[in-house]
């Protein structure tokens, strides 16, 4: 199949999250199928930085009309792997920036128009390089215009530009929702500023035309596919999705092993498998000195990776300050993001710093030290699409303590209820539940053989994209 994926972020050129990983994962996944894949990104500067573009041919130069105006852009083009091309649409105004969609501090004022630019950059491509695909694939509310925009331009032009469309929602509480002007930038007939289109109480909103108008609709989890039916996880477009009821699938992410996998990883100051683990202990006297600890701390230690945000329960963690600073074991944390939370941690690792550890950036580095050199991995979020970290840390043979929601549901088996098949410990997403989650890891830990077996149970765990891409294949055959 010609496959085009269009998307926001792209592991290894411009990541925030687990957008890129995935994307990056499943291309790669499907062009080692022997599918001919194609995938857009915007051409932010980092893409454009990257070792792999700097051959990148200058394929097309485009003229995106912009409501009333016609704006230049170019489109370069570049092959990482076999079966795979890598298209970035550029327009340096747009997408010269240092960071994807904000300053830090808040989202660029024209991310509207920059990610209708991109969409439309994409359908153009499509139409001027004959690309002939089989299947346009859009990724969140970023590349949610796509359906609708390739479908109005196949009517202008009297031509088929895809066969059909699908469109992955990564998660559905980033939604694209900008003032009732951005409209007129998509050049779309007005009929479709209502109810039944884009428009959301008076504004635009890109997910909901991705959600209404794409042929299949798909999530990172099957559990994710139900609750973004319910009120309480829809961010108010559950509606719209319980309208799609029937074209939803729930499909895992998957693990992309040749960069998480303690047997090979290249990052690690030692590696290890499930028939040696001396190498995690390397890896765990390395993380402790790094974060300035006793490199000969025996207790458990806690990790945790993500970005900043309330998504991800860092506020429960927070509110358990007393069991950190009061038990024997050690908390490390990684990430970037809302400057409320981070100052909150920070106070806390400046109140322990015996015992707690922040590390506010981000550093692909120290992500897999403390996956590996970790003994439990902190996952409390309110909600989770899917959730990678939880599947990274399974694989190093992290257990992990994640709260019952979405993709979590999905991936971890709870040792309290599974003696014989459990993986890791849940509870539910508020600080007393988290708390004597942590509890019942520090009695977990203090059982070595039981805590090993559970370890041993993580590593068997196959988390590989190979089932993912092949949802993806069947999905997309089933379409076709
Ligand atoms: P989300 O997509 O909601 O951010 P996921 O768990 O699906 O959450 O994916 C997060 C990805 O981003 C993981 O690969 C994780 O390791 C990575 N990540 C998050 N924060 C950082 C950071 N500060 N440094 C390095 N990697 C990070």
């Amino acid at each position: 199949m010609k496959i085009v994926h269009a998307a926001a972020e792209l592991y290894p050129y411009v990541k925030t999250g687990g957008l890129a990983d995935a994307v990056g994962a499943l291309s790669a996944a499907l062009a080692e199928h022997g599918h001919e894949v194609s995938v857009f990104l915007p051409g932010y500067r980092a893409a454009l930085e990257h070792k792999d573009a700097a051959n990148a041919e200058r394929k097309l130069r485009l003229k995106i009309e912009m409501g009333d105006q016609f704006l230049s852009g170019d489109v370069r083009v570049f092959s990482p792997r076999k079966n795979l091309k890598v298209y970035l649409i550029c327009r340096e105004e747009y997408f010269d920036r240092r960071a994807p969609y904000g300053n830090g501090e808040r989202d660029y004022e024209d991310n509207a128009d920059r990610f209708i630019f991109f969409c439309k950059g994409v359908v153009e491509t499509l139409r001027l390089a004959d690309l002939q695909a089989d299947i346009v694939h859009g990724h969140d509310w970023q590349a949610a215009l796509l359906p609708l925009l390739l479908r109005e331009a196949e009517r202008r032009h009297s031509l088929t530009l895809a066969l059909k469309t699908v469109f992955t929602i990564h998660n559905i509480a980033y939604q694209g929702l900008f003032p009732a002007t951005a409209f007129a930038r998509t050049n779309l007939p007005d009929e479709l500023f209502n109810i039944d289109g884009l428009e959301y109480y008076s504004q635009v909103n890109f997910l909901k035309g991705g959600i209404l108008f794409a042929d299949r609709l798909t999530t990172v989890s099957p559990r994710y596919a139900k609750e973004i039916q319910t009120p309480e996880f829809g961010c108010g477009l559950d509606g719209v999705a319980l309208t799609r009821a029937d074209d939803i699938v729930g499909l895992l992410n998957g693990v992309d092993t040749s960069i998480w996998n303690p047997a090979v990883d290249g990052v690690l100051p030692a590696r290890y498998s499930p028939a040696n683990m001396a190498g995690k202990q390397t890896c765990r006297t390395k993380l402790l000195k790094r974060c300035g600890f006793a490199a000969g701390f025996g207790g458990p230690i806690f990790g945790m990776i993500c970005r900043f945000t309330e998504q991800k329960g860092l506020d429960l963690v927070i509110a358990n300050r007393e069991f950190f600073t009061g038990q024997d074991c050690r908390l490390i944390v990684l990430g970037a993001g809302d400057q409320r939370i981070e100052d909150e941690l920070r106070a806390l690792a400046t109140e322990a710093p015996q015992k707690i550890s922040l590390s506010a950036r981000l550093d692909e580095t120290m992500s897999h030290l403390i996956e590996a050199g970790c003994d439990f991995f902190l996952m409390p979020s309110l909600f989770e699409p899917c959730g990678l970290n939880q599947m990274y840390s399974q694989v190093y043979g992290t257990v992990p303590v994640v709260s019952r929601v979405g993709g979590l549901v999905d991936t971890v088996i709870d040792v309290g209820e599974q003696p014989d098949t459990g993986t890791g410990i849940m509870c539910e997403p508020n600080a007393g539940s988290l708390r004597a989650a942590m509890e019942r890891a520090l009695v977990l830990f203090a059982d070595k053989p039981r805590y090993a077996a559970v370890q041993q149970r993580c590593m068997a765990r196959d988390f590989g994209w190979k089932t993912a891409a092949t949802g993806y294949e069947q999905l997309y055959q089933e379409s076709l």
